[in-house]
């Protein structure tokens, strides 16, 4: 690292550990996109890109290069294959992994560095002496999921800003990247727009990316769908409710369909319990039962909410009814992805 007049030069090595510094379009970036894609020079950091974002889908997957530019562009592939998907869970637990790295790496950063990726990351800082001065609502943004010992009462607050000891607060300012880059990492992947073509060169890793995904949607748990959110419902969900309210009787498929996708999204059994209640054959105890067998409450299994192809298989599918633009998309495999892109409705259509 090199400081010329106080601003600070970045080296290859810096870059690869954060890979989303400007600087790093300077260094590596005058490569062309569909060259990055297609080109054999660059199928290491291909290679590396799709092993990253199958860890982040919990398959240990491990690929390593010493190589300063693989590394780079590794996270701009996995950014722009994250984007093309456009799965909010596998976007989140992407970034997570992601944070968890930074977090490391700051605890052993040099303030200058460390003071570049904050403002990188939208946290207007400087370094005061042997403090890191952050503005206070960079500051309250960041800590927003972290507990109450990071609240402003507790911090060194002076002229609009929280002031972080470098050497003796090093965890703190550490933890406050983290989480600023997890917030910086969502708004990148829902504002980037991936070349049409990324489909044409990496078919064969985001069909498989994909697959490994409506296999493991089992295992997203209810947290990371958030809040519950009716209106974002899929089609199908909403038209087999709507029969339930129209005091229609609904098939096996319907019901347990509608239960896991419920169960799934983290409704309350009571919640689920009390839209059954609705149905024309309503039996209080054996609804009691499949509700309990279907959510795992009895015996070992928690049933998953099935994919689109099945429900296409069950005849719950209802898209070329109601043709949803959401269900036409490339990607939409899952109701449970539905829901959660649709909950975030203020991200731009993804791929057709
Ligand atoms: S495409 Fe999927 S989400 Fe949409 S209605 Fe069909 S099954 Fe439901």
């Amino acid at each position: 690292m090199l400081a010329v007049n106080g601003v600070v030069m970045m080296d290859e090595r810096i870059i690869s550990k954060y890979p989303f510094l400007r600087e790093g379009a300077r260094l590596f970036g005058n490569i062309l996109v569909e060259d990055i894609l297609s080109k054999n020079k660059f199928s290491e950091a291909r290679r590396i890109a799709i092993s990253q974002i199958e860890r982040a889908l919990g398959i240990d997957a491990r690929i390593f290069s010493s190589d300063y530019e693989t590394r780079y562009l590794a996270y701009h592939i996995s950014r722009m294959v994250l984007s093309y998907l456009h799965d909010p869970i596998l976007t989140n637990r992407y970034a997570t992994m992601f944070r968890d790295i930074i977090e490391k790496e700051i605890l052993r950063e040099e303030p200058e560095i460390i003071r570049e990726v904050c403002n990188a990351l939208s946290i207007d800082s400087q370094i005061e002496g042997n403090n890191l001065r952050i503005s206070i609502m960079d500051y309250v943004r960041a800590i927003k999921r972290l507990g109450e010992r990071y609240s402003l009462f507790y911090q060194r607050v002076r002229g609009g800003y929280v002031y972080l000891n470098i050497d003796l607060e090093r965890e703190r300012i550490a933890k406050v990247v983290r989480e600023a880059f997890l917030d910086y990492f969502r708004n990148d992947i829902e504002n980037l727009k991936p070349p049409d073509s990324i489909f044409q060169y990496l078919k064969d890793d985001i069909e498989r990316i994909k697959m490994l995904r409506d296999e493991r949607i089992s295992s997203y748990s209810p947290g990371e769908f958030g809040e519950l959110s009716p209106e974002s419902f899929p089609p199908c969900i909403k038209s087999i409710i709507s029969s339930i309210e129209r005091g229609e009787n609904i098939s096996h498929n319907a019901r347990f369909s509608l239960v896991t996708f419920l169960n799934q999204i983290g409704m309350e059994k009571e919640g689920i319990y009390a839209i059954f209640q609705k149905v024309p054959d309503f039996n209080d105890r054996m609804t009691d039962y499949q509700i309990k067998h279907i959510t795992g409450e009895r015996g070992k299994t928690v049933y998953s909410a099935p994919k689109c192809s099945t429900m296409e298989l069950y005849n719950l599918c209802v898209k070329n009814y109601v043709r949803d633009p959401l269900c036409f998309k490339e990607w939409m495999t899952h109701p449970l992805i539905y829901y959660r892109v649709k909950k975030k409705s203020k991200i731009p259509p993804g791929p057709k």
